[in-house]
């Protein structure tokens, strides 16, 4: 495919080309796929004006309008269906029907928040101890809004803040990551022919040095909500604390899948390659350390490196692929690396950990599997972000539990069992967001999403993804 040069701004209601070019490339094939022209500070400084002079209307316009704006993206993005999972596909090296499963979250994140908006409640009286006073609260925009978001699901940590953002009320400036913009660049473009009015609906395509910085610092951005590394996340948080801006963060996640000694192996084997190996690993809820009742444990691990040994690795439009590349030479480089690190720690490599026979191009890596990991090590405690899962026994359900909340991060967790109270009561122990019981990852936008500790401030998702880009006003009236 020759190289297109891409316009990697849109700004007040125009697309315009940036001076920054950035070259996008296929993983699966290392070819490059184009050039988006993007921007750097005056892109930013020209983005926030004019979401700044869209923010009053916008926020003041009816929420039923706003919310038939919303049902138009949807409506924009299912009519796309097709070509933005295949876009996705190229640009991120993920198999075509991971990519599908994204286009569908986001078509269901739009139509949700639609709901939602149409639903706003008005004034919400207060019940106050005294007849004297009167007084209501009410839930408004918080204002102008940058979305910073990484590379690994573009369009859909995209479509999490952007969808509440834009019912709330909110004005935005969106920078995609600069691995991956092709996708949003795409939403952009069905976006501008949703009909918002001009500046409410910002996109400035460029590096996290010359964007994400830059966006995180203006005293005009009332909010940062971000989704990234957790390295990045502080560097966005104490950028905004310099003006007190609200920041929402979604970080990085060492999650556990808990196998019960009572668990269906089979499902839990189903369970573990989802949680290891869907979209290469590349996943902030990987359940990439996988704890298993010692008395299942060869059995389970038998089957697990069957399983995992027999996924078919291929580029993302192979019949039967079930597994696609990683995002680009640095990604690729820093997994070898931890697996590299892991041997050295004295972990034991049971499979994978090199590149799958056939694939002499492309970012490919064989499903990794490791036990033995000690417990100190990188590999058991960092997230790898990459196909690497490491088994581990236990002895009883505390120890379970122990070791997977021996972590400075609580994103996810997963527990395989077949006893409703014991599987209950492991997920009630759990320090987690989200805990799957007997389930795959699935999502729904209605659920809660965000971590415990290191993995998140705030969460996205459901009435609080909302309430994160409201302010609550109190209006006191004396009688
Ligand atoms: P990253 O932190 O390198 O980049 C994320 C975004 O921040 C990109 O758009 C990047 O350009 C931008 N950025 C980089 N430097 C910046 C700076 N100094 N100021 C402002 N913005 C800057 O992350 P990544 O490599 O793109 O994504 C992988 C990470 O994202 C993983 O750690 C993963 O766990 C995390 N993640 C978390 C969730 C979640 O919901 N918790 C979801 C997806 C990914």
């Amino acid at each position: 495919m020759s190289e297109t040069v891409l316009n990697g701004l849109y700004i007040n209601g125009q697309w315009q080309r940036g001076e920054q070019l950035i070259e996008v490339i296929n993983p699966a094939t290392e070819q490059p796929l184009a050039v988006v022209a993007g921007g750097a500070s005056a892109a930013v400084e020209q983005a926030v004006t004019a979401a700044t002079a869209a923010f009053g209307p916008w926020s003041r316009l009816p929420a039923s309008e706003r919310a038939e704006a919303l049902g138009r993206i949807a409506a924009g993005v299912e009519a796309q269906r097709d070509e933005l999972a295949r876009l996705q596909a190229s640009n991120n090296g993920k198999p075509l029907w991971e990519a599908q499963i994204d286009v569908d979250d986001v078509i269901a994140t739009f139509n949700y928040y639609a709901q939602l908006a149409a639903d706003l409640p008005g004034d919400q009286p207060v019940t106050l101890p005294s007849d004297a006073f009167s007084a209501h609260v009410r839930r408004e925009a918080c204002g102008v809004v940058g979305l910073i978001v990484p590379w690994n699901f573009p369009m859909v940590t995209t479509a999490w803040k952007l969808a509440p953002a834009l019912a709330a009320g909110c004005s935005v400036v969106l920078k995609p990551s600069e691995v991956t913009p092709l996708a949003e660049l795409a939403l952009a473009r069905i976006i501008a022919e949703a009909g918002l009015p001009a500046g409410v609906f910002n996109l400035v395509c460029g590096s996290g040095v010359d964007v994400g910085a830059p966006l995180a610092s203006d005293p005009r951005i009332a909010k940062i909500s971000f989704t990234g590394s957790n390295a990045v996340g502080v560097q966005v948080m104490q950028r905004a604390a310099e003006t007190v801006k609200g920041v929402s963060l979604e970080l990085g996640g060492k999650s556990s899948l808990i196998v019960l000694a009572d668990a269906d192996l089979d499902l839990a084997v189903e369970l573990a390659a989802g949680g290891g190996f869907f979209n290469a690993g590349q996943m902030c809820s990987a359940t990439s350390r996988v704890l298993v009742a010692d008395n299942v444990y060869d059995a389970f691990l038998e089957k697990l490196l069957v399983k995992a040994a027999a996924l078919k690795v291929d580029e993302p439009f192979a019949d039967g692929v079930e597994m696609g590349a990683l995002v680009n030479a640095a990604q690729y480089q820093r997994v070898i690396a931890h697996i590299a690190r892991g041997l050295a720690d004295g972990a034991c490599l049971r499979l994978g950990g090199v590149r799958p026979e056939g694939l002499e191009r492309g970012f490919f890596l064989q499903p990794t599997v490791f036990t033995d990991v000690p417990l100190d090590s990188a590999l058991w405690q960092e997230e790898i972000f990459g196909p690497v899962l490491c088994v581990r026994a236990f002895a009883n359900e505390e120890e379970a539990i122990g070791r997977a909340n021996d972590s400075r991060f609580g994103l996810v967790a997963s527990v395989v069992g077949t006893d409703e109270v014991a599987t209950e009561r492991v997920a009630n122990a759990l320090q987690a967001g989200l805990v799957w019981i007997n389930a795959p990852q699935v999502i729904f936008p209605q659920a809660a999403w965000g971590g415990y500790k290191q993995s998140s401030l705030g969460r996205e998702l459901g009435p609080w993804g909302l309430a994160a880009f409201q302010e609550i006003k109190h209006v006191l009236r004396a009688r």
